[in-house]
């Protein structure tokens, strides 16, 4: 798949594609990613890409002109390197709908993007009107740039690819992919001093009993999920998601 990213900081995203996890989706080719510097798309020689807004008031708005070169330039791209279908441009606001795991699992499936990272006010209204098509989200604050939010989201969409990450059952049992949150991890020392207490593994984990480590992981799942984010556990209801078995150990914890 491939994301092809306008951004006036290119710069941002090569150390990366060489860390972690993620690096091998860039080495393997699952993932190409191909930056777009926006001034190059300026039409002035002081590769202008902004300006005053009309109406006044503060701060400045990225102009529309470089933005539909850039674009004609990514286009002309994938059509040169034989890409059937136009891919989906998505532009990173504030004002778009919130970034979900499932939005993550269906473009980690699809052909990719073109990313738009906004700086400064935003972009001029009409690039989005004639050429976008999904506004995405990262959440309820305000950042400086979309750059944070593209990495996010290639990121996510990264280890999601074949191979990336160690053990491919790993992501089936993060949280949200089955529409909870995660259970909690334990490792070695089997027990923990700490100021003389004793902090050791919950003694389900460390029976070797499957079935029983399977219940325990589910439970822990259902109760974490209930506490801190009830309407996730009314959307997987709603989705057929939860089991009469999860049914009824929810009931217990209203107890
Ligand atoms: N005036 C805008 C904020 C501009 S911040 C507003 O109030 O909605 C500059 C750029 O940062 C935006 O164009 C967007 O691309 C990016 N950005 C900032 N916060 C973001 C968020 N929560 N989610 C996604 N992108 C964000």
């Amino acid at each position: 798949m491939r994301f092809d990213v306008i951004t006036l900081f290119p710069e941002l995203f090569a150390p990366f594609q060489s860390v972690g996890v993620n690096r091998r989706a860039f080495d393997s080719k699952a993932i190409e990613l191909r930056l777009w510097q926006l001034r190059d798309f300026a039409e002035d020689t002081y590769r202008r890409v902004d300006d005053r807004a009309y109406g006044g008031g503060p701060g400045m708005v990225m102009l529309v002109e470089p933005l539909c070169k850039a674009l004609a330039a990514i286009q002309a791209d994938h059509a040169a390197s034989g890409l059937q279908k136009a891919l989906p441009v998505i532009l990173f606001s504030p004002t778009g709908q919130p970034l979900t795991q499932a939005r993550v699992q269906s473009l980690a499936q699809s052909p990719g993007a073109v990313l738009l990272c906004g700086r400064y006010e935003g972009i001029d209204q009409r690039f989005i009107d004639a050429h976008v098509d999904e506004e995405i989200s990262l959440g309820d604050y305000v950042l400086s740039g979309g750059e944070l939010p593209a990495l996010t989201l290639i990121d996510a969409v990264a280890r999601l690819q074949p191979g990336v990450l160690n053990d491919a059952a790993s992501h089936q049992q993060d949280s949200f992919s089955d529409g909870l949150l995660d259970c909690p991890h334990y490792s070695r020392p089997e027990v923990l001093t700490v100021e003389g207490i004793e902090m050791a593994v919950p003694p389900t984990l460390m029976s070797g009993h499957h079935a029983h480590i399977a219940k325990w992981r589910r439970e822990q799942q259902l109760t974490i999920t209930a506490r801190r984010r009830p309407e996730l556990i009314e959307i997987a209801r709603q989705s057929g998601a939860l089991s009469k078995e999860d049914e009824r150990f929810l009931k217990t914890l209203l107890l």
